[in-house]
């Protein structure tokens, strides 16, 4: 049990880099008002060896993302020991255990389809506002509810925790999940577009999301090589649509300049199919 100040710890949902987030209840919360919150809990004497950059990213860029598909930031407060951020929460948990619940541990293509989309506009929408998050993967797209009832749960990006402004100097430093980064981060060294990084990373969630396992496997020895080369196969038993494959296709372009741009995933063919209304 943490110290939470006003909010009773009523679980766990997960443990991360540094952090710990709980879930929660705000007893003086109004009967109308959604009192539960997720709590992310970050260890002061961890963030005071960089408190601004973990501020900058944990919390600023985040609560200036106002959007249905963007966890919204509540209330920071300090506790004894920890910097507090209560967040939205998301009943459904993180697309990683989402796609674990499915048959194969994948999605059909209409399923896969209606995440995806969600993502791209709601990233379109950090982009446009000038953050990047650099760490897109399963388990930082969270979901409003579980779907098992059939229902088709609303996707929420979460952990803004690498996100960079383009205000600030372009990004050099490679950060993220090795499985999910970029052969231009892969390479190191260079000043690379976070924004095209952010998009590789998106046709991995797709892939993922669609065959059950990531196109560059970690448990490869040369998975580095192959990411730079862009080098993966889809497997003969996973029925995937024509369009589909090529929308993979070019997300997954190893040269960042010729890899498909925001505007041309939101005129794609497959990304237009039974786009939700008013999107
Ligand atoms: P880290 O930076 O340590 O990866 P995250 O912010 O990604 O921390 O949170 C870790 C995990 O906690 C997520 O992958 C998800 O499973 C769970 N989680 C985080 N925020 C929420 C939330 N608002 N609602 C429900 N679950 C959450
Ligand atoms: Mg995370
Ligand atoms: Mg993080």
């Amino acid at each position: 049990q943490y110290d939470l100040g006003r909010y009773q710890q009523t679980g766990v949902l997960g443990a991360g880099t540094f952090g710990v987030v709980v879930r929660a209840v705000d007893p003086d919360s109004l009967a109308d008002c959604p009192a539960e919150v997720a709590i992310k809990l970050l260890p002061r004497g961890e963030l005071l060896k960089n408190f601004k950059t973990y501020v900058t990213r944990e919390i600023l860029h985040q609560s200036c993302l106002e959007h249905p598909f963007i966890v919204s930031i509540k209330e920071v407060f300090l506790t004894r020991t920890h910097l507090a951020i209560a967040m939205e929460y998301a009943q459904g948990g993180d697309l990683f255990r989402y796609v674990l619940r499915h048959k194969a541990a994948r999605l059909a293509e209409s399923q896969a389809r209606w995440i995806f989309q969600q993502l791209v506009i709601g990233l379109d929408f950090c982009h446009r506002s000038g953050v990047a998050n650099r760490d897109l993967k399963l388990e930082n797209m969270l979901l409003d509810r579980d779907g098992q009832d059939g229902t088709r749960p609303l996707l929420k990006i979460c952990d803004f925790g690498y996100s960079k402004h383009e205000m600030n100097s372009s990004a050099k430093t490679g950060v993220g999940t090795p499985i999910y980064m970029a052969p231009e981060i892969i390479y190191g060294g260079n000043r690379y577009d976070a924004k095209a990084a952010d998009l590789w990373s998106v046709g991995v969630i797709l892939f993922a999301m669609l065959i059950g396992r990531y196109p560059f496997s970690q448990r490869e020895s040369n998975v580095a090589r192959n990411i730079v080369s862009a080098t993966y196969s889809l497997p003969d038993d996973v029925q995937v649509s024509a369009p589909c494959r090529d929308l993979l296709a070019r997300l997954l372009v190893a040269n960042p300049s010729e890899r498909m741009s925001m505007e041309e995933i939101k005129v794609h063919s497959w990304f237009l199919e039974d786009l939700p209304e008013g999107a």
